[in-house]
């Protein structure tokens, strides 16, 4: 019984090294390790190779840093697993904060696109691009499950320099987006828009209207009170000594 998992695992091993492809060496024999060394010159085209091979280069005595393919495939999925679990996790948390002010930022973003002189984003276009993004990392991910369990390794190896830059468009492109969270976000994004946008009349968008009505009110509300603690601090340098002078004169 304390042998079972041991036997589990050569069962694992023995199963993964059966799918393995013939050594580019051509001797025969399929590859069983790998070299882990990101800089080492002699497999930077190919980091597989055989039992024979093994012996060889053991021989020269070389540096490289070896490993079993099963220890590949543990390696890669602990680095797949996060970024699967990152994707998913902001994908649906934006499109629920998206979908929720949905009617408003197609709208707002309308005008923008009419106006010269954004300063904001357009949320839309990228959350449209953010949806196709979304696909096609679903699609990168069942040919990844796919060669998951065939392990078929120089194919996960190859798949390996995609998955750094799906990351890489993720943090670029779409991570800005987690933004909608916040209430202020989209009237903030969309102030220079704000003052020109139609009013919808249509009576089905209703609710739509109350949004655009009382994202003017608020726009309305801050340019008074810029206006006015302008004219506060022109008052208090200049004019309020001299206006100070003449009332003394008076007294
Ligand atoms: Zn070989
Ligand atoms: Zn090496």
């Amino acid at each position: 019984m304390v042998d079972k998992p041991l036997n589990l695992k050569s069962t694992l091993s023995n199963k993964i090294q059966e799918q393995q492809a013939p050594c580019s060496c051509g001797r025969g024999e399929q590859v069983r390790y790998y070299c882990a060394q990101d800089t080492c010159p002699a497999h930077r085209d190919d980091i597989f190779f055989c039992d024979d091979c093994f012996s060889d280069l053991m021989m020269k005595r070389e540096p490289h840093f070896f490993l079993q393919i099963p220890h590949l495939l543990e390696d890669l999925k602990g680095k797949w697993m996060p970024l699967i679990e990152k994707e998913g996790h902001l994908y649906a948390q934006v499109s629920g904060w998206y979908n929720s002010q949905k009617e408003v930022i197609e709208w707002l973003e309308r005008q923008a696109e009419r106006q010269a002189g954004v300063s904001g984003r357009f949320i839309r276009k990228d959350m449209l691009s953010f949806d196709q993004f979304h696909e096609e990392f679903r699609h990168q991910i069942s040919q990844y499950e796919e060669h998951i369990q065939t392990f078929n390794a120089p194919r996960l190896m190859a798949l390996n320099q995609k998955r750094i830059q799906l990351n890489e468009v993720i943090d670029r492109d779409y991570q800005y987006l987690t933004e909608l969270g916040k209430p202020e976000y989209v009237f903030d994004n969309y102030k220079s828009c704000i003052q020109n946008c139609p009013i919808p009349t249509d009576p089905e968008q209703a609710s739509l209207r109350e949004s655009v009505l009382s994202m003017k009110v608020k726009l309305g509300k801050s340019n008074i009170e810029k206006a006015s603690s302008m004219v506060r601090r022109q008052y208090t340098s200049e004019e309020l000594i001299e206006e100070m002078n003449n009332l003394k004169h008076i007294v």
